[in-house]
């Protein structure tokens, strides 16, 4: 075959970015809509997604069946028409997908933006039953804040510009919140006007208080994480118990922090819910505060329940006595960002960083990182754990902490 990506682009351009706008359109609201509930599982999502998707196949076939206006356009219809079909059969021959898997197979990381683009050919090639489909929009609904549904149009147009395709950018798009508007403040490493990451940290222009600049739950959000601990708290009626099973260690470091990524089967019971343990991973000096002080560090640990929702405990870690868990962490630190690391015969359980009493403070508030999802619930533990100073100084990032945000009006409960 002779269809690379590059002559599908150029011949049909304006029908894949017409195609590709649609799924986007649909990918956004869906994805808002699921990044709002929360509550239903992404297969089920998907297939949704595709079912309205027939909505934009049959906008294609309207087009090839539209009716000339007058006999010079006829010619033009054909040629559309042949057209819609090759591209069709790019499409689902899975060469526009290969091509465009190429071009971004150098990068380690996708923008939010050609992730979605991505999962949306995969969506358009492979359908919804196919794993990669579910994983790669469940990796865009990761990675931004999908409420705006400008930036996934714009997604679809940069999707096929970062191609390399010269496309006419939407002139709203070219206001992209990715470029700080403010004149005269260019990044110099951001001059090239090309698509790229959507860089968050936790100094400078990338600050926290820049956050919402681009992530926009960040800036308005009403329950944001973390908090400042302070009485008088409620009474929480909540039990926890918690099931960590020993597994090899699978390590990352994904540029904000080090990550401790866990296999299935360590879960966390709050009453009869049972959530499981998805990754560890820590701050420095701890992101919640207990009366206005914090800690040397804190370990996260991120626990999903089958309907989506999130708790998160959190393990406070102040300076004293090595710390055997961490020792065993900080000896198996992975060579190079983003990239998971597996030591070999190394096997780790999780239960070994955490206090023997599970007593808590319990609040309702946000992922501590963009794009700062709420709904997640916090169980901070009261006692701590130690942590010497020099395992301090040993954690790779200096500085890796949300400052603590408003309470507007939520209740801190304790209990256990
Ligand atoms: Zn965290």
């Amino acid at each position: 075959m002779f269809f690379s990506f590059k002559a599908v682009m150029k011949k049909y351009l304006r029908l894949i970015l017409e195609i590709l706008l649609g799924v986007c359109f649909i990918a956004a609201a869906t994805l808002a809509y699921m990044n709002y509930s929360a509550k239903k599982h992404l297969t089920t999502e998907v297939s949704e997604l595709t079912e309205q998707l027939g909505e934009v196949k049959e906008a294609m076939e309207k087009m090839q069946e539209a009716e000339p206006a007058d006999g010079e356009a006829s010619a033009e219809t054909n040629t559309s028409a042949q057209e819609l079909d090759a591209l069709k059969a790019a499409f689902s021959n899975g060469v526009v997908l290969q091509d465009m898997e190429l071009l971004y197979k150098a990068q380690k990381a996708l923008s939010p933006e050609r992730q979605v683009g991505m999962a949306s050919v995969r969506l358009l090639t492979k359908g919804p039953q196919d794993e990669g489909t579910i994983a790669a929009f469940q990796k865009a609904l990761e990675m931004a804040e999908w409420s705006n549904r400008l930036q996934t149009v714009c997604a679809a147009q940069n999707a096929l510009a970062a191609a390399g395709q010269k496309v006419t950018v939407l002139s709203d798009c070219k206001k992209s919140p990715e470029k700080p508007e403010s004149g005269g403040k260019d990044n110099p490493a951001k001059k090239d006007g090309k698509a790229h990451d959507v860089q968050w940290g936790y100094e400078g222009d990338n600050g926290p208080e820049h956050w919402g600049n681009n992530f926009p739950v960040c800036g308005t959000g009403k329950k944001q994480s973390p908090l400042n601990i302070i009485g008088p708290f409620e009474k929480s009626k909540d039990v926890l118990s918690v099931d960590y099973k020993e597994g090899p260690l699978k390590i990352l470091n994904n540029g904000h922090t080090i990550q401790v990524n866990v296999e299935p089967g360590s879960t966390l019971t709050i009453n009869k819910e049972t959530f499981d343990l998805l990754q560890f991973h820590f701050h420095r000096p701890s992101e919640e505060q207990v009366d206005g002080k914090n800690s040397a560090m804190v370990a996260h640990f991120v626990h999903k329940s089958k309907d989506g929702k999130l708790a998160v405990i959190g393990v406070l870690l102040n300076e004293g006595k090595d710390n055997a868990g961490i020792k065993t962490l900080w000896a198996n630190l992975p060579p190079k960002e983003g990239t998971e690391y597996l030591p070999e015969k190394v096997s780790f359980n999780p239960s070994s960083m955490l206090p023997k009493e599970l007593g808590f403070y319990n609040y309702e508030g946000s992922l501590t990182t963009p794009p700062c999802t709420e709904g997640v619930q916090f169980y901070i533990l009261k006692k701590p754990v130690d942590i010497s100073k020099d395992q301090v100084g040993k954690f790779p990032f200096k500085l890796n902490a949300r400052p603590v945000q408003n309470l507007n009006g939520r209740k801190i409960s304790a209990g256990g």
